[in-house]
């Protein structure tokens, strides 16, 4: 719409006070911050005046932390502590508009912003340009609802606190490096007694008919295998959120390991944590079965309905969320996710957001999508250093012989799924010899160019997952 002269993005426009106005404008090409006015905070954006006291501002970092402070809703909040929370790793910085338009829809909070370090790694992103995207789409498009910004499996104190630093509202405290899996009844060191005096020849009832007790020998393990990884975390949480410093929500994440995590090892890390104080707004265990990335769970059923029935009564009884990671394209485990938890949770997506991005190169540029898979197939091995899959390549079908229709069809088929997830990294920063990219350029000017598409796309298919769940419209 035309606003004051400028062609300006309409949800975009902010009225502060009587005479202060903030937006988003397309100038020729590109969007800037039309800001004006003498309301406080107004004056911080670094730009070109236009004169008559307006700036016009590009979409940059320093930008982007006055628009944060001006207006609230562009900075990330702790929808963590949200009855159902939904991270969207968005590996791309571009898929926020489609999801702003779903969760605008849905009775669940967005976490916009999610990324591991080996995220960033292997899309060249900072967790900068990682929030900054977001600021900048939630600002367009005028979401107003809150976002959360995860600082994903993190695990040192340096990255956990460049996270923070930037006003990230959630910290995964990945546990792995922590815990650990080669601990037998054999290697096990002698209980401390403190622990058998706590723990043993007890019952403990965490209602709805769920009572647990611990033998001596099972004990023993659970001290051995989680006591470091509970003594790093509580470490983590009273270095940086004891005291209020941050306003960030804790998660704990014990699913980066080899062997699923017990009802009674969920028991134990989480009451051994409260114990000692730490506030955590969600627990990750590592769940039965397969959660691989981007497509559905594989394993048995009946045992994961089960056990997650446990884990959900566990979560409940000491008041904080079940996290369930890689739940990218689980469809077949959400409906007893979304009962057993009583549509208390929080699921983190990511790999399934490019897939979709793909997808779109697939439908709307059948030979560039056939390039891209012809070197992810050559590039598949590397990938494997990064991923556990079990994607037999063999199965895939040849792209030159499907017809540029059956192409996006591709991506309904699980090893195909998995051979562009895992090679994201790998496509992104492929060079030419000029040391040009060789398709990363092309990419994003392809994805801005069918913004839509991508978004209806996400719209659909992230909707898929919510409405699995049992998540309702507003
Ligand atoms: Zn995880």
């Amino acid at each position: 719409m035309n606003y004051l002269g400028f062609e300006a993005y309409e949800k975009s426009i902010n009225k502060i006070g009587e005479s202060s106005a903030v937006f988003m404008a397309k100038v020729g090409d590109e969007d800037f911050i039309i800001a004006g006015g003498n309301a406080p905070g107004i004056g911080g954006f670094k730009g070109e005046s236009l004169g008559d006291g307006r700036i016009k501002a590009p979409l940059s970092h320093e930008n982007a932390d006055v628009l944060r402070k001006l207006l609230p809703f562009t900075a990330p909040s702790r929808v963590l502590t949200k009855d159902r929370s939904f991270g969207l790793g968005d590996r791309l910085g571009i898929a926020t508009p489609g999801h702003i338009k779903l969760f605008e829809q849905y009775d669940a909070y967005p976490v916009f912003a999610q990324q591991s370090i080996r995220e960033l790694n292997l899309t060249n992103r900072t967790y900068e340009d990682v929030l900054d995207s977001v600021t900048f789409a939630v600002f367009r498009d005028g979401f107003k609802k809150g976002w959360g910004a995860d600082g994903d499996h993190l695990k040192t104190v340096k990255d956990v606190e460049y996270a923070l630093s930037l006003g990230f509202s959630m910290i995964t405290l990945d546990c792995s490096d922590h815990i650990k899996n080669d601990v037998t009844d054999a290697n096990a060191p002698a209980l401390p007694k403190n622990y058998g005096d706590k723990y043993l020849g007890k019952k403990f009832d965490i209602g709805e008919g769920v009572v647990l007790d611990f033998t001596e020998g099972e004990l023993k393990k659970i001290v051995a295998i989680y006591g470091e990884a509970i003594d790093f975390a509580v470490e983590m949480y009273n270095r940086f959120l004891k005291d209020g410093k941050y306003a960030a929500d804790f998660e704990i994440s014990i699913d980066e390991t080899i062997s699923t995590t017990t009802p009674l090892q969920h028991y134990f890390v989480a009451r051994e944590l409260i114990d000692a104080g730490v506030s955590f707004a969600t627990m990750a265990p590592r769940f039965c079965g397969e959660f691989q990335k981007g497509i559905d769970y594989i394993g048995d059923l009946a045992q994961f309905e089960k056990e997650v029935k446990i884990h959900a009564v566990i979560a409940r009884h000491f008041k904080y969320k079940l996290s369930i990671h890689s739940g990218s394209d689980k469809f077949s485990v959400f409906p007893s996710i979304g009962k057993e938890t009583r549509g208390i949770f929080h699921i983190k997506t990511a790999g399934t957001n490019w897939l979709e991005a793909m997808r779109v190169v697939a439908a709307v540029d059948p030979a560039f999508y056939r390039e891209i898979h012809k070197y992810a197939l050559s590039a598949f091995d590397e990938a494997t250093k990064y991923y556990h899959v079990t994607t037999d390549l063999s199965k895939i079908p040849n792209v030159d012989t499907l017809k540029d229709a059956e192409l996006p069809g591709i991506f309904n088929q699980n090893d195909a799924r998995q051979l562009i997830h895992i090679t994201y990294g790998l496509i992104l920063s492929k060079k030419n010899a000029d040391g040009s990219f060789a398709f990363k350029d092309k990419l994003y000017k392809l994805w801005k160019k069918n913004e839509q598409v991508y978004a209806d796309a996400l719209i659909k298919h992230i909707g898929k997952h919510l409405d699995l769940l049992g998540v309702k419209k507003d």
